[in-house]
């Protein structure tokens, strides 16, 4: 292939800058950028409101469509079982099941209308009604929920309600979110819904030249999308503001706490006027996202959708191969060799570190693999291409650090493949959740060597949990680590068979 190598080659020159945040590679914990800001955010000062002086702003819009009104509680109830969706906290209005209850404005149904979807997700059926009555919510949901939408629909209505933008004003609704990647998401489907009503949005994070989003933040935007460190940086220099900013999403909070990015988010969240709505998503449940929803947010209602523990995506078939690490390049190859003869080929392979990133990339370009790579450390504008060229399928098989963990939303991929196992089981639950995306099915191969022995249990714990047949050997190494492995589901099923078949 002698096209991809020639690009891949001057691409290559370009790999050598400075790890960024949001990296993930290297086995780390990505994190904040380190010295770049020194002390983030040290000019900005902790605004103290007088309530009194500020303008005040309407919040809730909500108005309950008659059909919502007249469902019996018990249909209500069922729904909500059946969908796994529990609420918790005071005057939760009832979800809403098809998406004209919502009463979103008609140029908000045409783009729902084109997607040709049947209804709202659970997340935005019990997400909508509690977002625009104008209550500060935590939404707890997996990766591929539908959460975009169910925070952005209802920053529509919220922004529609406001007086206009003037000179000088900040963004109405800002959403924090721990990636670039993520950021750029969201920002595609700001603008996909934002267009028709004519509201502007800008994605700002670090690794891209400031120039394009200051002018945009200049010409005044209505949402915002930003990661927290290029967000305290303009904040800082005064190239935008939060004055204006009624509307607060932390989207992914775990995630952006993993990261590092705490004491970042306090100070944006300072500059923010403290009776806005906030929104906070986040698949997972610590006490460190609890402690942030308390101090962020005030009477909240909570929304589980699954178990409360993170779990794996039932619609992916999960399928482990216990191996050493001598053995993953020629399993590898085999299973690439039966993934690429299929018609829906499209496959993420996670390495551990960077390096292994490049290596394998490299190695599989070299023996003709349309393979491209895709880490922390490169920059912004090749991670960009690469990820165009997997998405619209011109380099089907990417291969990555955790940089494409989360919330990455390429919605065909049919393949993950753990080529190194992840540092924890969250993670691994975070990398195979790209394939089977919005109701789709989708196959996990992971390799796991001993040297990942001390995760066997918590894997064991996931894999049951989505009723996976569990490889008898990676019982034994959670058996021979005094783990709770034993016993339960030990077999596999027979649908199963032929495929776990080819990695014993
Ligand atoms: P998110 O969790 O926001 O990343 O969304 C995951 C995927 O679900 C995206 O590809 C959306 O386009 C898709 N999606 C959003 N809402 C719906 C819906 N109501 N029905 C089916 N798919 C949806």
């Amino acid at each position: 292939m002698p096209g991809f190598s020639d690009r891949d080659r001057g691409r290559d020159r370009g790999y050598g800058a400075a790890p960024r945040f949001g990296g993930g590679g290297g086995g780390s914990r990505g994190g904040p950028p380190q010295g770049k800001f020194g002390n983030p955010g040290e000019r900005l000062r902790k605004k103290h409101w007088n309530m009194d002086e500020l303008p005040k702003f309407e919040k809730n819009f909500y108005q309950e469509h008659p059909d919502v009104t007249r469902r019996p509680p018990q249909e209500v109830e069922n729904y909500l079982r059946s969908k796994d969706v529990t609420v918790k906290g005071r005057d939760c209005p009832k979800p809403m099941m098809k998406f004209h209850e919502a009463n979103f404005p008609n140029y908000v149904m045409d783009v729902i209308a084109k997607q040709g979807w049947a209804e709202p997700t659970p997340i935005q059926a019990q997400g909508w009604p509690l977002a625009l009555s104008g209550k500060d919510m935590v939404g707890i949901a997996q990766t591929g929920s539908g959460k975009t939408l169910a925070y952005l629909l209802p920053a529509i209505v919220h922004i529609q309600h406001q007086p206009f933008l003037e000179h000088g004003d900040g963004p109405i609704c800002l959403v924090l979110a721990p990636t670039r990647e993520l950021a750029q998401q969201v920002q595609q489907v700001a603008a996909e819904y934002g267009r028709a009503s004519r509201l502007k949005s800008v994605c700002v994070y670090g690794g891209a030249p400031k120039g394009p989003q200051i002018r945009d933040l200049e010409r005044g935007v209505e949402i915002c999308i930003a990661t927290p460190g290029r967000l305290i940086d303009f904040l800082e220099a005064g190239k935008t503001n939060l004055r204006r900013c009624t509307y607060l999403v932390l989207d992914e909070a775990d995630r952006m706490l993993d990261m590092g990015f705490e004491p970042q988010i306090r100070k944006i969240v300072d500059q923010i006027r403290p009776d806005r709505q906030t929104l906070m998503w986040s698949a997972t449940w610590p006490k460190e996202v609890r402690q942030l929803a308390e101090d962020f947010l005030k009477q909240y209602v909570q929304i589980n959708v699954g178990a409360l523990q993170l779990s794996a995506n039932h619609n992916i078939l999960q399928i482990v191969d216990v191996c050493n690490d001598g053995e993953k390049d020629d399993k590898l190859l085999r299973l690439l060799e039966e993934i690429m003869s299929e018609k829906e080929n499209k496959t993420i392979i996670f390495t551990e570190t960077k390096r292994r990133c490049d290596e394998l990339t490299r190695r599989m370009r070299r023996d003709g693999w349309p393979a491209m790579g895709i880490h922390g450390d490169k920059s912004q504008q090749e991670r960009d291409w690469v990820l165009n060229e997997f998405k619209y399928g011109k380099a089907p098989i990417l291969i990555a650090t955790d940089v494409a963990s989360r919330g990455l939303d390429v919605e065909d991929v049919k393949f993950v493949i753990n080529y190194d196992y992840p540092n924890s089981s969250e993670d691994y639950i975070h990398r195979i959740g790209r394939t089977a995306r919005s109701q789709k099915t989708g196959t996990a191969y992971t390799f796991f060597t001993p040297n990942n022995m001390k995760q066997a249990s918590d894997l064991i714990a996931v894999l049951r949990e989505a009723n996976q047949a569990i490889n008898p050997k990676l019982l034994q190494m959670a058996e021979a680590r005094g783990g709770r492995g034993g016993g339960g589901r030990g077999g596999f099923r027979d649908d199963r068979r032929d495929r776990v078949g080819i990695l014993q």
